[in-house]
């Protein structure tokens, strides 16, 4: 049986995800944007050992804290968090100060990113920790985006910002591709069980049938 929390880190509220085995309290942390204080008194607050971090893409609201966080858990659990990412964002996670520069932060404050410890590509199974999370890369706000399906008995994905709740991910910054965001939506993630709870990477909640039949961008589209 696995949990789900989330926690809201850096200036654009983005949702951090722990996704968390409740018999052995590790877990998994996808999109450690910033305020990395935070995710590490949470983990201690909840007994959770953190076992490796995920990507939805590069932005640096959502790998902006990768560098801060894996230095935090080696000194705190003497554990290496290996870093799971895609190849076709990986311009983006080494400039990562270049990206707080580009925002207005005190670039001082971020650093680059690792090289990623597992580059994840489409399609394909991870199990980490016993948990097994299926990969689905839907490019279109990021070249290298990638949605986290877990398919439990209650299903749920992590879609980053490729779909949100009433709406789709931006595609106005370098990399953006609105076409290819609805194609990736269409066919990678409207053809997930309608019950399938999806967990975006800002905003609240929402699910697969919803979003099908009554989210603007996609009935615009006219993709049904
Ligand atoms: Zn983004
Ligand atoms: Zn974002």
């Amino acid at each position: 049986m696995i949990e789900l929390q989330s926690i809201r880190v850096t200036d654009f509220d983005t949702n951090c995800y722990l996704v968390n085995r409740l018999d052995t309290r590790s877990c998994i942390i996808v999109d450690p944007g910033g305020d990395i204080d935070i995710v590490m008194s949470k983990l201690r607050s909840e007994d959770l050992r953190p076992a490796a971090i995920l990507l939805t893409h590069s932005h640096l609201d959502h790998a902006g804290g990768v560098a801060l966080l894996k230095k935090s858990a080696e000194s705190q659990y003497g554990t290496t968090l290996p870093l799971y990412a895609h190849k076709e964002d990986l311009e983006l996670l080494y400039s990562i100060t270049k990206q707080a520069s580009l925002f207005g932060f005190d670039s001082d404050k971020f650093q680059d990113s690792p090289t990623p410890d597992v580059l994840v590509e489409d399609d394909s199974d991870l199990s980490i920790t016993g948990i097994t999370i299926k990969v689905l890369h839907t490019p279109g706000h990021t070249a290298g985006h990638v949605c986290f399906y877990f398919a439990n008995s209650k299903p749920f994905v992590l879609s980053g910002d490729t779909l949100f709740k009433s709406s789709v991910g931006r595609t106005d910054l370098p990399g953006g591709n609105h076409n290819l965001l609805i194609k990736s939506i269409k066919e990678k993630l409207l053809v997930l069980p309608d019950e399938t709870i999806v967990y975006p990477g800002h905003g609240p909640q929402t699910d697969i049938y919803c979003e099908r039949i009554s989210n603007p961008f996609l009935q615009a589209a006219s993709i049904l």
